[in-house]
């Protein structure tokens, strides 16, 4: 129970607390079938076990011969004496004057370093003719040249996607050790809400945080494992936050956590468990709400769509990434605002752009028109949230602004 929290502090302290706390909630490893590791984040460095490639190969099409035989001027003649194709199980041994006609990916045979390509070449019968102007050791992979054995490939932490499924494919692996994904509870709230496909009463609208939040918690490699519609009753909130914080790593609630009549939740964390913090100095997401029920995280997301979104993708993406451990390594980018932008209040703000560069290769922010955090014309319509600094104000057209995530 906790009564004192921090409370309107900046988004920068609220990240601070949320790294933390969920620090100590690192993910346990477990090992998955290499093919089943997308969107997962390895939970082991992962050392080459062999040389990559394993053996030097052609990366041609062509003839293997020695180098040293190459002509300085004119041209010199070879005699084919066997051909090496890829996944041959032995290559016949290469002298002097001699090639043995080979394609990509076949192992070098025994004296030769050098491929001439077949389109360089003149052939007759068992005699090829090369020019002068070939290199000697071109069109050759050396064993070991991508990964050395023994050398560190992939670094724990990392997001396993496609080409490192690959690379672990490459290195012979089946199986891969990976965080575990953190299991999330939804809770969304208002009496105001209704399920898709029913019709509206008055002052319904259709209840659409769920199906977001779940599509969110995947991106962002956890799993929803629960999604409950719950009136502004304190009873039943108190009953499915107990419930949900019993079976879930992190709930993650919207709505509910202004300052209204009917925004239980900030009370009801303070009686169940403890608050980190309530309101940051945020637009969209001021009210956002941090803390933890037993082992539970808890994040009370506010219910406006955009709101839910945007906090979402800076505190809870955050929290995720600290309990699996994970560097995307994603680089700082920076951007020109193309418009000006009058911030009348004194909190950062996250704005709705749209990003594009310019001919000369300069980035540029656009401002979506739709800013109102219930406007989901503005989030879809966008594809990158730029960060203005509380103390910003005036910005000028051109003025240098951060694209999130910075996290
Ligand atoms: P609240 O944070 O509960 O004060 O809600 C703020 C606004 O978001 C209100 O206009 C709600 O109707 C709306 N809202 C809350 N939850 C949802 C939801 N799950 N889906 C769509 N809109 C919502
Ligand atoms: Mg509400």
């Amino acid at each position: 129970m906790s009564t004192e929290h921090p409370t309107r502090i900046s988004l920068e302290q609220a990240l601070d607390i949320i790294i933390s706390r969920c620090a100590p909630h690192r993910m346990t490893a477990e090992n998955v079938a290499v093919a089943d590791a997308q969107n997962r984040v390895l939970a082991e460095d992962i050392h080459a076990t062999h040389d990559l490639p394993p053996f030097a190969n052609s990366a041609m099409d062509g003839f293997a011969l020695r180098g040293a035989d190459l002509p300085g001027a004119g041209e010199s003649t070879f005699r084919v004496i066997g051909e090496v194709f890829a996944g041959a199980t032995s290559a016949p041994n290469v002298g002097q004057g001699e090639c043995a006609r080979i394609t990509t990916g076949a192992p070098l045979p025994p004296g030769a370093d050098t491929v001439v390509i077949k389109e360089n070449v003149r052939v007759e019968n068992d005699r090829v003719f090369v020019r002068a102007g070939e290199k000697a050791g071109i069109n050759v992979r050396a064993a070991g040249e991508d990964c050395a054995a023994g050398s560190l490939v992939l670094r724990a932490g990392t997001h396993l996607q496609a080409a490192q499924l690959a690379m672990l494919s490459a290195l012979g692996r089946a199986s891969v050790p990976v965080r575990r994904k953190p299991r999330a509870a939804i809770i969304v709230t208002g009496d105001e809400l209704v399920d898709v496909g029913q019709p509206l009463g008055f002052g319904q609208i259709h209840e659409s945080n769920g199906v977001m939040l779940t599509a969110l918690l995947q991106e962002s490699g956890a799993k929803a494992v629960s999604e409950i519609r719950v009136r502004d009753e304190p009873q039943a909130l108190r009953a499915a936050l107990l419930d949900a914080a019993a079976q879930a790593d992190l709930i993650v609630s919207s709505g509910g956590v202004s300052a209204g009549e009917a925004d239980h939740l900030p009370a009801l964390l303070g009686e169940l468990g403890e608050i980190h913090f309530h309101k940051v100095r945020l637009k969209p997401g001021m009210p956002v709400l941090f803390g933890e029920i037993g082992a539970c995280l808890y994040f009370g997301l506010p219910g406006n769509p955009v709101s839910t979104a945007v906090t979402f993708q800076v505190f809870v993406r955050c929290a995720l990434a600290t309990m699996l451990g994970e560097h995307r390594g994603h680089a700082v980018l920076r951007a020109k605002l193309s418009d000006s932008v009058h911030k009348k209040h004194a909190r950062a703000e996250l704005l709705r752009c749209a990003l594009a560069s310019d001919s000369e290769g300069v980035l540029w922010a656009t401002p979506h028109s739709h800013q109102g955090s219930h406007m989901l014309r503005g989030l879809i319509e966008s594809n990158a949230l730029v960060l203005l600094p509380e103390e910003a104000r005036e910005l000028e057209r051109g003025a240098v602004v951060t694209v999130w995530p910075a996290c």
